[in-house]
């Protein structure tokens, strides 16, 4: 079967029924950009930055990092890539950044919160993205945001640099989008209102999951909570998905769940945009995409979210459906 997967390397991810969805690849470094070749990614749709500056004694610079960017984008050769502002804080710690000690790292001081604490970072990382851009399709994107405040308070840092840089000369991408993470339930809750003030989505299953289910990611004591399938969940992922869309933009997912063999199907009946994933899982969801028409599960996301009472009735509900489909 995976010679079959091989196959598909160079063709475009469509379902039985001709429709085009796009599968992305989740990077971590430019190294990772061979994988992301090899398996014939679409587009880069998480560059997680946070690795750059796990990587150095000391907090990268606007140079190493512009570098680092620009080759990430160069390769995808004017396939878009979206680069995802750090995303320190949590379970991710640095040696050179001595930060206070926290009793509920993943509820406090992570992520775009850190970035507004210390916007000289934020603002040195913007610019090298900003000039980054210049060198193909870039989308930058804001990890944990939870309200409209942060929102904007980001979007107005990346003018400011923007305009600074554009005042100087240098050389700025003219087709930059600026997006979000939904990872935060309320923000999911309010992607109606979000959707109005970014040019994208991209759902963070890993942390959505873990903050609605009240379920520390890394914990197997509550591993048995950290339920993917669970109507709640879903229903968030579709009231986002529906946010956008009502609002005229495109939602993608980078969360693990977005490579999910049981996930997929729901997320396609829900007319998920983009699918992001680690670039190894790319050929397993195009072959699974080819195999099924959107006609035939039409009914699946509403099922799944609202007659669906449990994660396993989901699990279920997904392997019965695709074995009508044959
Ligand atoms: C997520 O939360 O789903 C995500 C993609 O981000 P990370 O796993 O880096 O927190
Ligand atoms: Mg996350």
């Amino acid at each position: 079967q995976k010679a079959e997967w091989k196959k598909l390397k160079d063709e475009p991810s469509v379902t039985a029924n001709g429709k085009h969805y796009t599968i992305a690849a989740n990077i971590g470094t430019p190294d990772d950009m061979k994988g992301v070749l090899e398996n014939g990614a679409e587009a880069v749709g998480l560059y997680r930055t946070e690795f750059l500056y796990m990587d150095s004694s000391d907090f990268p610079s606007e140079e190493d990092q512009f570098e680092a960017y620009k080759k990430v984008i160069e390769g995808m050769n004017g396939k878009q890539v979206i680069i995802r502002t750090c995303d320190i804080g949590g379970d991710k710690h640095l040696d050179y950044w001595d930060l206070p000690e926290e009793m509920n790292p993943f509820l406090g001081v992570r992520a775009i919160r850190l970035s507004m604490q210390y916007k000289d970072i934020f603002r040195t990382q913007l610019r090298a993205l900003l000039r980054a851009s210049a060198y193909g399709s870039l989308g930058i994107m804001f990890p944990m945001i939870g309200t409209l405040d942060e929102l904007r308070e980001a979007k107005k840092i990346l003018k400011e640099e923007k305009d600074k840089l554009v005042a100087d000369g240098v050389k700025v991408g003219d087709n930059l989008q600026v997006g979000m993470m939904i990872e935060v339930p309320a923000a999911a809750v309010l992607a109606d209102q979000f959707a109005k003030e970014v040019d994208f989505f991209s759902i963070g299953t890993n942390d959505l999951i873990q903050y609605t289910m009240a379920a520390d990611r890394g914990n197997d004591n509550v591993s048995y909570l950290y339920q993917p399938y669970n109507p709640s969940v879903l229903r968030l992922i579709k009231h986002t998905i529906d946010g956008a869309h009502e609002n005229g933009i495109w939602c993608g997912m980078c969360g693990e769940a977005a490579g999910d063999n049981i996930m997929f199907p729901i997320l396609l009946s829900m007319g998920l945009d983009e699918y992001s994933m680690s670039a190894t899982s790319i050929l397993r969801i195009r072959s699974l995409m080819k195999q099924i028409n959107t006609e035939d599960i039409k009914e699946l996301a509403n099922k799944a979210c609202y007659v669906s009472e449990t994660y396993e009735e989901n699990e279920k509900l997904v392997e019965e459906t695709m074995k009508k489909l044959g």
